[in-house]
């Protein structure tokens, strides 16, 4: 079958680099991948084309691709997957990380962001016996995270790494829950304390989902994240801002039934605040202008005994 592909091209050498789309046409076997066509195209049509593969299994993470807008190991994508009508196929580098060449990035942004969440077991002693004991058990609630292959994913299409580059970024944040929960690890208050307190910590995610719709190996990163949140909250991390707005959400909604966003907004930036509270004046003109500044007061829900109702039953049950 004939595939249509439209590529994003990028020449480093070019003074200061040029980009342009270039598009071609393989014939290729009905069940191929898109990495197929790929290849098919660097051998047969254009030995320039830049791209990055190894095992063509998705267990080495190196084929990562933008394909028709979301991140993808291109060796696990069928062509009829992406283009079930013969549709051309748009493929692009991943996002939020250095174009190289063509369709290769580099991974410096990538590890940069799992150094930082310093990606070892730091025990407290020596073993007694040369090596370190975990049960199996201890050790199977750690496989979600342990499927990393450490491919940029899910770091290419997060939407907070989009416009924060400072932001740890999903891939690192699974990773740092796999070292919290580790049975034989003895640094999980400072980590927990470091990655709530972290400017781009576990507090800057917006649970967007993206990363765990584009990964292919099914860590999850943002439940992961929220799984830390959890763990820094019981063990006492409660001074950031990413608390407070938690803790004003919750209790917004059981006293009103509904979100009293003026309420959230002061008490995420922290009541006694003011540098804080400052920032958030040009925002709150810019809404009022727009006439969209939420009421002073705030309104109930006609439902909000129900919702309070549910909510002592659900801490009752806590209990
Ligand atoms: S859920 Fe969070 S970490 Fe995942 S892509 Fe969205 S912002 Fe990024
Ligand atoms: S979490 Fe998933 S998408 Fe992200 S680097 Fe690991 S395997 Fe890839």
């Amino acid at each position: 079958m004939i595939v249509d592909l439209k590529i994003k091209r990028f020449d480093p050498s070019d003074s200061g680099g040029k980009t342009w789309w270039q598009e071609y046409s393989v014939d290729i076997h009905k069940d191929s991948t898109v990495l197929d066509a790929l290849i098919q195209v660097r051998e047969y049509e254009d030995t320039s084309l830049a791209l990055r593969c190894a095992c063509r299994a998705s267990i080495c993470g190196s084929c990562g691709m933008r394909v028709n807008g979301n991140a993808k190991l291109v060796c696990k994508t069928r062509v009829v997957e992406v283009a079930p009508n013969g549709e051309q196929i748009i493929v692009e580098p991943m996002g939020n990380q250095h174009v190289v060449k063509d369709l290769v990035i580099s991974l410096d942004t990538f590890f940069d962001q799992i150094k930082r969440i310093k990606p070892y077991v730091q025990p407290d002693e020596s073993p007694e016996s040369g090596e370190y004991i975990a049960s199996n058990e201890s050790m199977e609630n750690l496989l979600t995270s342990m499927n990393c292959i450490m491919c940029g994913v899910c770091v290419s299409d997060c939407t907070v790494l989009e416009v924060d580059s400072n932001f740890i970024g999903p891939a690192a944040l699974a990773k740092a829950w796999r070292f919290v929960e580790d049975p034989r690890d003895s640094k999980k208050e400072s980590r927990l304390s470091e990655l709530n307190n972290e400017d781009g910590g576990i507090w800057d995610c917006t649970r967007c989902m993206k990363c765990v719709e584009v990964c292919p190996k099914g860590v999850s990163p943002m439940d992961r994240i929220m799984e830390l949140r959890e763990s820094a909250i019981e063990s006492g991390n409660k001074n950031t801002p990413g608390y407070h707005h938690t803790e004003s959400f919750y209790n917004s909604v059981k006293k009103h039934g509904r979100l009293d966003e003026t309420r959230l907004a002061v008490d995420s930036a922290g009541i006694t605040n003011v540098t804080r509270l400052l920032d958030l004046a040009p925002v709150g003109m810019k809404a009022m202008i727009k006439g969209k500044l939420p009421p002073i007061l705030p309104h109930k829900s006609e439902d909000h005994k129900n919702i309070k109702k549910l909510y002592n039953k659900v801490e009752g049950e806590e209990k």
